[in-house]
């Protein structure tokens, strides 16, 4: 496929704003791809990466690459390039409007290629050659082609796609309908790469992908849990279950293959680095020789042993503090699941035989251990295990189903969490993406940003749906942070992807996530979740920021727009 081709694919699907449209036009561009390599190279570039998240390779074109070479191809000088950037707030545009040659006409593959090869080029001298590199590959397209393509290095290519529509533009493209969705899903949630996921259905079809197995190196979309309102309504729902405590630090996913160990976040991020001492225990202490294994790293005082709260353990996150804070601040791996041991795919086994996988997989040592579990179905019991882990400082319990299996990369009651908040009066919290900001009044008004305009995610259309203006919960130091953060992600129109009443002074890209403390869910005229067809909305009433930006989601991890739902309707019947 010619880039051309795919840069007019891009335009047209830039233009829509019906979701189904968006999926018949993927539908058509995913039809036309003849290999599967081409495909892989093409469904990453329509998620706008050249790689999927996990993959380690450094990827790095910074705005100073990218002016420099622009200016190069064109023969102008950085600063004419840096002023048209002023001016567009966009790579694509202002290599556009400085484009006068028509393009060489080259593949989706050669431009790939060449952008990937630029990306990952390392070490001494690799500054002036990255440049150059980029330039005649700038030299090499049309003003259309640069238009696209250069936006992906940046992260800003923004076509209003996200994973859902993706997959049903390829379930679509197989058989015109969408029946295929569950399939792809299942494989996308084994291994996370769309590409690969892809690719494979195009090379050897859907039963290759039925038969889909994990893989080595991959990370697992995660499973999430539900919230239930009492533990009444968690005995109701799971009857006799395993309850754990519900460590508050980051989720873990080591995954094993003889020494070579690699650890992956909560968003599935390539994190090895960070953790030094798991992978040292992990070759230490882990029976087996290929193994994935879940758990929760928490910082604790090695003097007595306590765990710290999350606000603590954040701190190993910042890299060059990784050595300095091991010693001060070590960690411990709080291990909850195992869903692959020697070989064998332990996920589809029931929380019972994983436990027993745990519990054989780990040796003695502190580094790595398995969490407590208790297995009950009497409420009182469990009350008891929920404060004995309120007073050890834990955040609350997890109570998981034990005959179910592990539900990658869904959020399902077989795993409710129950919390301190839920505990009281309805006070919770909800994970939201920003997605615009509004200039401040008296003090802030100096700083031209006073409250954000959050919203929750809808999967089903994959879109972001708002819920709350919230000004609260931010010191001074925070909120010219935040400033700085969102205007890197800032954008002249409202983004594709998300419904709003509001219009904000700014549009920001949903790629932030904030979390906010609320009192209730109320309906309201003025926010756009939750509508289905009426004008009324949800609302967080009192929203209050707790963690300014959480670094271990993406947009899409935000709170969903059907979990808003279901908090509002316990809320309902916890005041009948
Ligand atoms: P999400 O549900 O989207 O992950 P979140 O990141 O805000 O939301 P919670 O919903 O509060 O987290 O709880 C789920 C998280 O709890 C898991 O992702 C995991 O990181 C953590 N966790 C802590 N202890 C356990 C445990 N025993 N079993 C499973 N998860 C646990």
């Amino acid at each position: 496929m010619k880039l051309l081709q795919l840069a007019e694919h891009f335009e047209r699907l830039d233009g829509l704003t019906s979701r189904n449209a968006m999926v018949d036009e993927l539908a058509r561009l995913f039809k036309s791809i003849e290999s599967p390599e081409e495909m892989r190279e093409v469904v990453y570039l329509t998620e706008g990466i050249l790689l999927p998240p996990f993959a380690s390779t450094e990827i790095g074109i910074s705005e100073q690459f990218m002016s420099r070479a622009i200016a190069q191809a064109a023969g102008k000088s950085v600063e004419h390039v840096k002023e048209l950037y002023r001016d567009t707030g966009d790579y694509g545009l202002t290599a556009e409007k400085l484009i006068t040659w028509p393009g060489e006409g080259i593949t989706v593959h050669q431009a790939y290629n060449a952008l990937l090869d630029i990306a990952k080029t390392g070490g001494r001298g690799s500054i002036e050659s990255k440049v150059e590199g980029l330039a005649r590959l700038i030299h090499r397209i049309s003003k259309k082609e640069a238009r696209y393509l250069l936006r992906v290095p940046m992260g800003k290519l923004r076509l209003g796609v996200g994973d859902p529509t993706i997959m049903d533009g390829l379930a679509c493209a197989y058989d015109g309908r969408r029946n295929l969705r569950p399939v792809i899903e299942n494989a996308y949630n084994l291994c996370a790469d769309m590409g690969l996921v892809a690719g494979i259905l195009l090379s050897e079809g859907p039963e290759r992908l039925k038969d889909f197995r994990v893989l080595l190196g991959s990370p697992i979309r995660v499973e999430l849990a539900e919230r239930a309102e009492s533990i009444d309504d968690i005995v109701r729902r799971l009857s006799r279950c395993a309850v754990e405590p519900k460590y508050d630090g980051f989720r873990c996913q080591v995954h094993k293959n003889g020494d070579e160990i690699i650890i992956f976040t909560r968003n599935l991020e390539d994190a090895t680095h960070m953790f030094p001492e798991f992978v040292e225990a992990a070759r230490s202490i882990v029976k087996a020789e290929t193994a994935i294994f879940e758990g929760e790293a928490v910082s604790f005082n090695p003097k007595s042993g306590k765990f710290h709260p999350f606000q603590v353990t954040v701190q190993r996150k910042r890299k060059h503090l990784v050595e300095a804070k091991e010693k001060e601040l070590p960690l411990r791996l709080m291990a909850f699941d195992c869903l692959f041991a020697d070989g064998l795919e332990m996920l589809y086994q029931p929380y019972t035989r994983r436990r027993e996988a745990l519990l054989k997989l780990l040796g003695e040592g502190n580094t790595i251990a398995p969490t407590d579990a208790l297995v009950t179905d009497s409420a009182a019991e469990i009350e008891g295990f929920f404060n004995k882990c309120l007073n050890a400082g834990f955040e609350g319990i997890m109570a998981k189903s034990l005959i179910s299996p592990y539900m990658a990369g869904r959020r399902t009651f077989d795993w409710i969490k129950f919390k301190r908040n839920y505990a009281k009066e309805m006070r919770d919290t909800a994970d939201c993406a920003i997605v615009g900001y509004f200039a401040g009044r008296g003090k802030r008004a100096q700083w031209g940003i006073g409250s954000l305009l959050c919203a929750v995610y809808n999967s089903e259309k994959d879109r972001f749906e708002t819920i709350t203006k919230v000004a609260t919960g931010l010191t001074d130091k925070d909120w010219k942070d935040m400033k700085e953060t969102l205007d890197a992600a800032r954008v002249k129109e409202k983004p594709a992807r998300v419904e709003s009443v509001y219009k904000p002074e700014a549009w920001v890209e949903p790629r932030y996530v904030t979390e906010i403390l609320f009192d209730e869910i109320t309906r309201s005229p003025s926010h756009t979740a939750g509508r289905d067809g009426g004008r009324t909305g949800y609302a967080l009433r009192f929203p209050r920021i707790i963690t300014p930006i959480r670094a271990d989601k993406k947009a899409e991890d935000a709170t969903t727009v059907q979990e808003i739902k279901e908090l509002f309707a316990m809320q309902h019947q916890a005041t009948q």
